[in-house]
């Protein structure tokens, strides 16, 4: 992921999440909808996350065409395996905006594969093979441990604590490959247009199912870092505002409004751009965005482990968790009327 466009201004209308509430002028006898309660959930392991994040990183550097890379898609797909019911490997050959062939991986971990109600959550788990930010050593690869090891990691966590206490609906882990060998220079468009998220337009043209349909996704990226605060991303806000306001309020209801900020910033092309855009599942990205932007360390040599935060996993986690349930318990109420 890479450019932040400006916030449309259709956007700057906050959109506020709505609970209903009784109020003063409410009839007798018309009690308004209740909101349904938070439901248990089973806990979230920071610990276990932070511990994938840094197996993810020990690895080295995971650029495609690398044996860390390899490496390390066969370890997080041996690893779902013990967790979910069926977990797809996804190879395909991704063409570069320079013409570089790369090997690439997407694995989606299915959790009650047959269920038709579904939502998934996703991140990318390569990581840029050079540190253009930076001001040393540009063209070496980057440890990316906050930028696609810790919101693997969460996703990956995800899954084994579902494992525990089975939801009705199906739930997809969903690991894309192949996001961060963009073009960064926007002096090049049009060529840099679509350069970067190569996996999830992969995936989104060709899902790992046929037919393939979920309710919502959520996308994670760069979930990681002590100072970490994920306001409402743009894209998100216009192409899947319900979820957007969803997962907002969700966190809000656990004590999480100064993580998960309620203020609409600017669009970032990320792989839920094209997940909404392609396969038109409605799609949001929660992705750290403070006022350094996506911080110092991006795109550097800073991103390393150093910077993770199993405080800021375990939030994302629970709050992520507490979709899930909560969504889970919603559908569920339905269908038994
Ligand atoms: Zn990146």
């Amino acid at each position: 992921m890479n450019k932040v466009m400006g916030v449309a201004a259709s956007l700057l209308l906050l959109v506020s999440c709505h609970n209903p509430k009784a109020d003063d002028t409410t009839a007798e006898n018309t009690a308004p909808p209740q909101e349904p309660a938070l439901v248990t959930v089973p806990g979230f392991n920071a610990d276990s996350a932070y511990s994938y994040a840094q197996a993810q990183v020990d690895f080295g550097p995971r650029t495609p065409n690398s044996a860390a890379h390899d490496k390390c898609a066969v370890w997080m797909a041996h690893k779902l395996k013990g967790w979910v019911d069926t977990v797809y490997v996804q190879k395909y050959t991704a063409t570069a905006f320079d013409g570089l062939k790369m090997k690439s991986v997407n694995i989606i971990a299915a959790i009650n594969p047959q269920a038709t109600t579904r939502v998934f959550i996703s991140s990318h788990w390569d990581t840029r093979p050079i540190a253009d930010e930076d001001d040393h050593d540009r063209d070496k690869p980057i440890n990316g441990a906050d930028d696609g090891a810790g919101s693997t990691a969460v996703a990956m966590e995800i899954a084994r604590t579902i494992h525990q206490q089975r939801p009705e609906i199906g739930v997809d882990i969903i690991l894309f490959d192949s996001e961060d060998y963009g073009q960064p220079d926007d002096s090049k468009l049009p060529k840099a247009q679509n350069s970067w998220c190569l996996g999830s337009q992969y995936w989104a043209s060709n899902p790992h199912v046929p037919g393939y349909r979920a309710d919502f996704g959520i996308n994670l990226d760069m979930v990681g870092t002590a100072d970490a605060s994920f306001p409402r991303e743009g894209v998100s806000a216009t192409m899947a505002d319900w979820v957007s306001q969803y997962v907002w309020h969700t966190a809000d209801r656990l004590g999480y409004s100064s993580l998960f900020v309620n203020r609409i910033f600017g669009q970032v092309t990320d792989d839920h751009y094209y997940v909404n855009q392609i396969i038109h599942i409605p799609t949001i990205d929660v992705i750290r965005y403070g006022e350094d932007g996506f911080g110092h360390h991006h795109h550097t040599h800073k991103d390393n482990m150093d910077l993770i935060s199993k405080n800021t996993l375990g939030s994302v986690g629970k709050v992520m968790i507490q979709v899930i349930y909560q969504y889970n318990q919603e559908k569920s109420a339905k269908t038994k009327g």
